[in-house]
């Protein structure tokens, strides 16, 4: 079977495009973690931060996603510290991906989301 919406071969038995799926549940992933950032940004929580596999970089681990960094990196699990916000400007090692990602969906939230 094709699927209708976006033309990928759907395997026999299979009721879900898993295309689709993917995409909707990578959607309501970064919902998620659109919803929790306020709490993040006002320190109320600190990030996680690690290394990726083979990388001298530090990543930052999703948020409830501990297996991936936000520039889509997979996580090594035996390293990792936690860091507040704040102290990401200063983290010099960080990865340019993850950065960039999170500053971008930092912008987005508004001074009155985390107070
Ligand atoms: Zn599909
Ligand atoms: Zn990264």
């Amino acid at each position: 079977m094709i699927c209708r919406t976006c033309n990928h071969i759907v395997p026999d038995g299979v009721l879900a495009c898993p295309a689709c799926s993917e995409r909707a549940s990578l959607q309501a992933f970064l919902e998620m973690q659109r919803a929790l950032l306020p709490r993040f940004l006002s320190g109320e929580y600190p990030l996680t931060l690690g290394r990726a596999n083979n990388s001298v970089h530090a990543h930052i681990q999703l948020i409830g996603e501990s297996k991936h960094a936000w520039c889509g990196a997979p996580m090594n699990h035996s390293q990792r510290w936690q860091r507040i916000f704040e102290e990401l400007d200063r983290t010099i090692s960080l990865c340019a991906k993850c950065r960039a990602a999170i500053h971008k969906m930092a912008a987005e939230v508004t001074p009155k989301e985390v107070a």
